[in-house]
């Protein structure tokens, strides 16, 4: 198929076949490659565009490769709830035969669930960025085996006001970490924000 084309392995093709996309939207034939070749991204994408498909099928084939050390190993932080949830979806649909662990990490929920959640040694966590720190802090989870980061609404999460807490997030995570930003728009703080934090990105724009 054309996702095969792209360079998906078979188990990732299989969630895509099974969610019922047959070809590349127009920004995941732009990201794909350059997410796959293992460089930081920022992408201008609007919801609709795809972009959700298009951090989390890269995110599967770079998780694939199991690691010999504990904790989570993506993080992709998301402005609410309610997105937190509607990713945790797509998550669960595409990467059905990756054999995957996802967990929701978003305010709302018990902290006792959260704990049970965490214990169980998700490969994703998909959170938002003020219950996350807040986990962080009190459960004293560590972050530091993360290499694949996603800041997705990223303009949202700024416009919430959530910057100390993202700086904060991303030194805990590890230095070799490949760092991906999807965001409607380019607000100032976020530009700052972008040289900080991605590592000569491949800018995607359409
Ligand atoms: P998003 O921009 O990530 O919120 O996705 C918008 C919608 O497009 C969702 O309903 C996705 O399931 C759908 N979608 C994403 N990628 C594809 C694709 N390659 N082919 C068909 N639909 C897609």
């Amino acid at each position: 198929s054309a996702f095969q084309a792209l360079g998906f392995s078979q188990a990732v093709c299989d969630g895509i076949r099974k969610t019922g996309y047959r070809c590349p939207t127009p920004i995941q034939r732009a990201a794909i490659p350059a997410i796959l070749g293992g460089q930081d991204v920022f992408a201008m994408a609007r919801t609709g565009s795809g972009k959700t498909a298009c951090f989390l099928l890269p995110m599967f084939e770079a998780l694939k490769a199991h690691s010999a050390r504990s904790g989570a190993r993506a993080l992709i932080l998301v402005p609410t709830r309610e997105l937190a949830v509607q990713t945790l979806k797509f998550a669960v649909n595409l990467g059905k035969f990756t054999g995957l662990h996802c967990v929701l990490v978003v305010g709302g929920e018990s902290m006792d669930q959260q704990f049970n959640a965490l214990h169980q040694q998700p490969d994703i966590i998909i959170a938002t960025p003020g219950r996350l720190m807040h986990v962080c802090v009190e459960m004293e989870l560590r972050l530091d085996n993360v290499q694949y980061v996603v800041f997705d609404e990223a303009d949202r999460l700024f416009e919430m006001g959530f910057r100390e807490q993202l700086e904060e997030i991303l030194a805990r995570l590890a230095v070799n970490r490949q760092t991906l930003l999807f965001s409607a728009t380019l607000p100032k703080m976020l530009a700052e924000f972008a040289k900080a934090g991605l590592n000569n990105p491949a800018m995607i724009r359409l």
